[in-house]
This record gives structure tokens, sequence and C-alpha cells, in this order.
């Protein structure tokens, strides 16, 4: 089983900046029976990417697909066979480095592709040596996520860039994630064709639909995110209308 993927239309944006972006896609919630999502909300859940793309391509009368099934299968081994899934990420990395420098492109690796897991917790072994998490282990390169979950202990992780996210009820979280430094992304209800907001919850707002790559956005700012797929028949306030946008349209 391969626990790592490419070839998403956004992080290939990547490729054109010289960056491989590796997914690790994960059942999202609690879809494989064990929950992943610790602060998922009702407009998250419901909006999810696990269905964008080939993830959500259904033949007539099915209700699951291989990729659909993969997922759960990875997510079933990282809750059950804890060392053994590690042990497995370990060597994927590994094999991805090796893959992008045959490339020429710089490996980033981005572990909750569809979760959120605080991968800082969990132990692993690289070359026959214990770091405490797999940042740790894999010094030389860098990984990114989105997360909900705010006082996560990555403060001292200088090769791991999270980027809060905004959603239905969360309001709280987003304000202390900003007084925390976070950038904080939102999903906004608008049509590609139109521009983001200048400024969003005080601050200026960041197209983060333009490529994949957090790490490399400037600091205080909102990242904003186009509404995609279920996402833009929300009505749980997950996606987010700001006035100024009302009154251009
Ligand atoms: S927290 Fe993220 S991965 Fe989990 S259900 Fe919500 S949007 Fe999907």
């Amino acid at each position: 089983m391969k626990l790592l993927s490419t070839g998403n239309p956004k992080t290939l944006k990547g490729v054109e900046q010289g960056f491989n972006t590796y997914i690790l896609h994960l059942a999202p919630a609690d879809v494989s029976g064990f929950e992943v999502c610790p602060k998922r909300t009702k407009g998250c859940t419901d909006a999810c990417l696990n269905l964008a793309g080939r993830g959500g391509m259904f033949k007539r009368g099915e209700v699951t697909n291989v990729i659909q099934e993969a997922r759960k299968r990875k997510t079933v081994f990282f809750k059950e066979e804890r060392a053994g899934f590690m042990e497995w990420l370990v060597a994927d990395i590994e094999l991805a480095i090796k893959q992008s420098k045959r490339m020429g492109l710089t490996p980033v690796f981005r572990l909750n592709g569809t979760s959120d897991i605080s991968w800082e917790k969990y132990s692993v072994v690289r070359k026959g040596q214990a770091f405490s998490n797999i940042f740790e282990a894999f010094a030389e390169v860098t990984f990114y996520d989105y997360t909900k979950v705010l006082g996560r202990r990555v403060a001292g992780i200088t090769n791991y860039s999270l980027t809060f996210s905004a959603a239905d009820g969360n309001e709280l979280d987003v304000y202390n994630a900003i007084s925390q430094g976070y950038n904080i992304a939102v999903v906004f209800g608008l049509k590609k064709t139109q521009p983001m907001p200048e400024s969003y919850l005080g601050r200026p707002v960041f197209n983060g639909d333009e490529s994949d790559l957090r790490f490399l956005d400037p600091k205080g700012v909102v990242v904003g995110l186009y509404a995609k797929g279920k996402a833009k028949k929300d009505t749980t306030g997950f996606v987010k209308y700001p006035t100024i946008m009302l009154k251009a349209a």
C-alpha cells in the first residue's frame, strides 16, 4: 500500500515553483470507524474535499470506490498498527525524497490531506534512530498542513507550517489562533472569476488557490480559498460571505 500521493491539481501548481507535494489522504471524520478530525464541524464535514475529483466518482449504484476504500484501509492501519504505519510512512518519505531529487524538485509533505491528526505526538524510527516525531526525523524537508486544532505543540518545530482553518462555529478558536500568530484559511462563497476581498478579520487576504504551498505565504494574512464542490451549497456558516462582496455582487 502506498501512503503518499502526488498529482492533485492544486499541488501540481507547486511544480512550476520547483516543489513536489506528497499528500497523505486518510478517510476523514469517522468514515473509517475511527475519528481523525477532532475539531470538525458540520459544515466542513459536509463539504470535505475527500469527495473532490476522482475520490468522489462512483459507478452508478455504488457508494464507494477504490480511492475511498484505500483511504479507509490506511486509516485503520494508522489506528490499529501504529508502529507499522509509521515505519511505512518513513519509508515512503525516503522514497519521495529520492524520487524528487531525480526530478530536480524539492519534496514537501502534507500529512493531513483529509484528516487533522496531531502528527507531532507520534514517535518514529529512521535508520535505526528514534525521533520524537516525523518532523524531527526528517528535519531536512518541509511539512505543512491546515488544522482546526488549537494548542498543538508545534512551537519548536521549524520545518512544519500550520495554517488555521476557519469553519462554522469555531470563531473563538480563530481569534485565539490569530493572537497566536497563525495565518487563517477562510473559504469564501465566490466564483473563481471574482476577486478575493481585500481584507477579512482585519487582515489582508492572500489568494490561497494560486498554489497549495502554504509554508511560502506571507505572515499575518487570511488565506482566501474559493468554495469548491459541495461547499458551494453550504448553509452552515462554513463558507463566508463578507459584506463587501455582497455589495459588489
Ligand atoms: S477537518 Fe478537514 S479533513 Fe476533517 S472533515 Fe473537516 S474538512 Fe474534512
